[in-house]
């Protein structure tokens, strides 16, 4: 199959048609209108086999983490996504692995009303860059700047899962293997936090997703703030199936350190606290208050209510992969 029958057949039929769609693909550029009173957030991710996937990982997971990871950026400035354009790199055309790779693309892209409008594709070693665009009322979005000392630290969901999940396929962990299932979904299928995005645009003072840790993207968020934080190490949420593996520490130096959660780490201030957990309640969100942020400019976290270092050669292992997995 050649490039041009290649793009019509696989990506040109989608049941996503949007009215701000002007042209979508088979010209040169995609022409979209640019809504009244909005802003536009735009953001591009990569997906490296072997470097953020293990080569193993079916075509379907592949297409949806690329959209997955791209809609989790947007989430997180609390935009509601509208676009994406897609770049892939293949190795050879396989008809069925391309089937399987655009239905994990598309599944996603129909649930949030998301339209793929163009991309590019070349042959080579595969590589899959996703650029999202996204939409929020003029000038209204969330970063990571905004954090005050007082504010409160929540995330949403579970952390950990995917790390392990990873490390689970390096060196086979002792692991039912229901858990086994579990941890393996949420590593391939990582669900963005859309509507916990659009829901914490109101109410949150500073958001991040968290692809490289918990730890790291706290990091983040401080030193764009120009803030510290205190984590409460107890109250980090941690799944049933990280809780059966009996992995103790290492279950929360996962959660800390571990990469691809996807999850939204966020700030809110004491103000904002009660209508921000009604919201989200409402939307169906889980979250949890994992510590405080404070003027030192540095991260602690405490255990029992007693401080504990966060800088032992447990957390440096991890932090090794984090790297990696970006
Ligand atoms: P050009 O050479 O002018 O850049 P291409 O031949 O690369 O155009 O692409 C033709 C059309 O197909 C363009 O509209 C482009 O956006 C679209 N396209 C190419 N590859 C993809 C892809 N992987 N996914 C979606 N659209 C694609
Ligand atoms: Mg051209």
């Amino acid at each position: 199959m050649k490039e041009f029958e290649l793009i019509k057949h696989f990506f040109t039929e989608q049941n996503v048609k949007r009215k701000d769609v002007l042209l979508g693909i088979g010209d040169d550029c995609a022409v979209v209108s640019s809504a009244e009173n909005q802003s536009i957030v735009v953001t591009t991710d990569t997906l490296v086999a072997g470097v953020h996937f293990p080569l193993g990982t079916s075509a379907k997971a592949i297409g949806h983490k690329a959209v997955a990871v791209n809609l989790s950026d947007i989430a997180a400035m609390g935009a509601k996504p509208s676009w994406i354009s897609l770049a892939i790199t293949l190795p050879e055309v396989n008809n069925e692995w391309l089937t399987e790779f655009c239905s994990g693309v598309f599944e996603l892209c129909e649930y949030y009303n998301v339209q793929l409008i163009g991309g590019d594709t070349t042959q080579g070693p595969l590589s899959i860059t996703i650029t999202a665009q996204g939409l929020t009322p003029e000038g209204k979005y969330l970063s990571r700047s905004g954090a005050k000392p007082g504010d409160w630290l929540y995330v949403t969901g579970e952390l950990g899962d995917a790390a392990l999940a990873l490390q689970h396929h390096k060196e086979s962990l002792i692991i039912d293997s229901d858990a086994a299932k579990v941890i393996q979904q949420k590593l391939d299928y990582p669900k963005p936090r859309v509507l916990a995005g659009e829901t914490l645009r109101e109410y949150a003072s500073a958001a991040i997703d968290i692809s490289d840790g918990l730890l790291a993207d706290l990091g983040h968020i401080c030193q764009a703030s120009n803030v510290g934080a205190n984590v409460v190490l107890d109250a980090v949420p941690l799944s049933d199936a990280m809780n059966k593996s009996q992995l103790f520490e290492d279950a929360i130096n996962f959660a800390l350190n571990g990469g691809d959660d996807y999850e939204l780490l966020f700030t809110v201030s004491e103000d904002n606290k009660v209508g921000m957990e009604t919201a989200l309640s409402h939307a169906g969100v889980p979250i949890a208050c994992i510590g405080q942020m404070n003027a030192s400019q540095t991260i602690s976290t405490t255990l029992n209510n007693k401080a504990i270092p966060i800088n032992n050669s447990g957390f440096q292992h991890f932090t090794t992969n984090a790297i990696t997995n970006k």
